[in-house]
């Protein structure tokens, strides 16, 4: 195990960390929202390999939350996040206190447009991804990165986050990092831990339905056939569905056939209380 990370939880401890780590060069930022898990390392692993100084952001972001979701009850591991950070050797986590990230007054919204409003998770959470663009500038402008990773696991907050950096002119590059997985293909989440035991059961069956589809769109069956499909399998597994589809995996746009792809199958619902998503590559 590393030495301790340094912690930063005001803007002048965090400058002050930053003009030390620039002089080693170029600096990664791997934002995360705590609870780290096997997903998370292999993000800040991957900084690692690309920049030789790594900071991890860990925020809980409430203006990403709506009244109804689970931001009170969001699982906080804070001290566990630190050693798993230390044994990473992550140079310095960003941890700001809300007050520290919107202080009294605080005005401003990024609002963003094309893939945020695909109709996937925007649908189900309208003021989550001006949350997400929001809190996702504040942290590229005070850590100054040369590189952000982010995974695919998000897949629509990746896309969200490339093009916002894009259109912002911000001096950047965003890289989109596969999906951690269980054994039994359950994509790791820090809300795995909300699941009980049947539930946790059932719930690579989200993963086995999107692969099911795939396979099944490559294999030439009928595109809305073999969607319905998927979405069938997880409702009968006992799934709620928010959404099941197959987009483009460049725009998110509604496609008809495979050859209007790249496709991405996308999933979000919920088993019991916990809501689950996903997505492949077909
Ligand atoms: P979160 O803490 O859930 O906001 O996630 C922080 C970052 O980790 C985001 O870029 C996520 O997409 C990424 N992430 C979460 N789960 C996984 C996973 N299972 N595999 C890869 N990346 C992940």
């Amino acid at each position: 195990m590393g030495p301790r990370p340094q912690v930063a939880r005001s803007i002048v401890a965090l400058n002050r960390a930053l003009r030390r780590l620039r002089r080693s060069g170029k600096i990664a930022l791997v934002p995360t929202m705590g609870a780290l898990h096997k997903g998370h390392l292999a993000l800040i692993r991957q900084a690692r390999r690309r920049a030789p100084r790594v900071i991890v952001s860990i925020f809980v972001n409430p203006t990403q939350f709506a009244p109804n979701e689970d931001f009170a009850s969001y699982p906080r591991t804070f001290e566990r996040d630190l050693a798993a950070a230390a044994s990473l050797e992550v140079d310095l986590v960003w941890a700001p206190t809300a007050e520290v990230m919107y202080p009294r007054g605080f005005a401003t919204r990024i609002v963003p447009e094309g893939a945020a409003t695909a109709g996937l998770e925007d649908k189900v959470r309208p003021h989550f991804f001006a949350g997400v663009a929001t809190v996702v500038a504040k942290l590229f402008t005070q850590c100054q990165p040369d590189i952000a990773l982010f995974g695919e696991k998000d897949f629509q907050q990746l896309k969200v986050v490339t093009r916002m950096a894009r259109d912002l002119d911000l001096p950047l590059k965003v890289i989109g990092a596969p999906t951690v997985r269980e054994r039994d293909g359950l994509a790791m989440s820090s809300r795995n831990v909300y699941l009980s035991p049947e539930e946790r059961q059932t719930a690579p069956v989200l993963y086995r339905a999107m692969k099911e589809t795939a396979k099944r769109l490559k294999a030439g069956e009928e595109f809305e056939t073999a969607v319905s499909a998927g979405r069938e399998l997880i409702t009968h597994a006992g799934f709620v569905v928010d959404y099941f589809e197959a987009r483009h995996a460049e725009t998110l746009a509604p496609i008809a056939s495979v050859k209007d792809g790249p496709v991405r199958i996308l999933v979000a619902a919920k088993l019991g209380k916990t809501r689950l998503i996903d997505n492949v590559g077909v």
